[in-house]
């Protein structure tokens, strides 16, 4: 068992985001297996602030310590506990304070069953692509200790509002168009979008049911698949 971290005793403050969208793969083969396996990337940036600053977060001179680090792990549901167990230490390493991650692990857990549960638009061994991303505050009135908590990844003046919205104008722009292709899935809601329907096409291409889009790029105006970050 790691030793205590000190993130793990932080205190969170104000609102905890935790987004989690699914895309079903390709798959690795092409026969079915029992199992359903899962690649999931986190994203997490933790924004250090003091007990005086937390009354007031988001005044414009408060700019918080931030901690961002990425990683991924790949499971498969063979064995829910497992499951669990590593999702909860892939939490710890993020540096997610401890009073957070019981909750954060049973919601990815659930979305991850739930998908499991959809027809996959492919024929074949099922694989799910998961990206969650975290964001929070947290109190930490150690400001000298400035040193990466062990467990790797990127600590930074990472400085972005959370998960940046796209501009009200670039989602009006968006492009409409009719789905041509069978099998094309909104990976935000995991439904199929089927050939005739209208759906959006982000400028990377890629397709999604308006409600479902839109609902997402005001949240974070990069594309749930590829990343393409919004124009401005
Ligand atoms: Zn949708
Ligand atoms: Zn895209």
């Amino acid at each position: 068992m790691a030793m205590a971290m000190a993130s793990d005793y932080w205190e969170v403050v104000g609102d905890t985001f935790c987004d989690i969208l699914v895309a079903f793969m390709e798959p690795e083969n092409e026969f079915l297996c029992s199992s359903t396996k899962f690649l999931m990337e986190f994203e997490a940036v933790i924004r250090r602030v003091t007990s005086d600053e937390a009354d007031r977060l988001l005044d414009y001179d408060v700019i918080p310590r931030t901690i961002w680090k990425t990683t991924s792990i790949e499971l498969d549901d063979s064995n829910s506990s497992s499951m669990d167990r590593a999702l909860s230490e892939t939490l710890r390493q993020l540096q997610v304070p401890l009073e957070e991650r019981s909750s954060m692990v049973e919601k990815v857990l659930f979305k991850a069953f739930e998908a499991a549960q959809k027809p996959s638009p492919y024929t074949g061994g099922k694989r799910l692509r998961m990206r969650v991303n975290i964001d929070m505050y947290v109190i930490d009135d150690d400001v000298d200790e400035d040193a990466n908590d062990g467990g790797g990844g990127i600590i930074g003046d990472y400085y972005e509002p959370r998960f940046m919205p796209a501009s009200k104008l670039s989602i009006e722009k968006l492009e409409r168009t009719s789905v041509q292709v069978p099998s094309t899935v909104c990976s935000v809601c995991m439904e199929e979008i089927r050939v005739g329907f209208e759906a959006t096409k982000m400028p990377c291409s890629h397709l999604y049911h308006e409600c479902c889009i839109v609902e997402w790029l005001q949240k974070s105006g990069v594309c749930p698949l590829c990343k393409f970050r919004m124009p401005n």
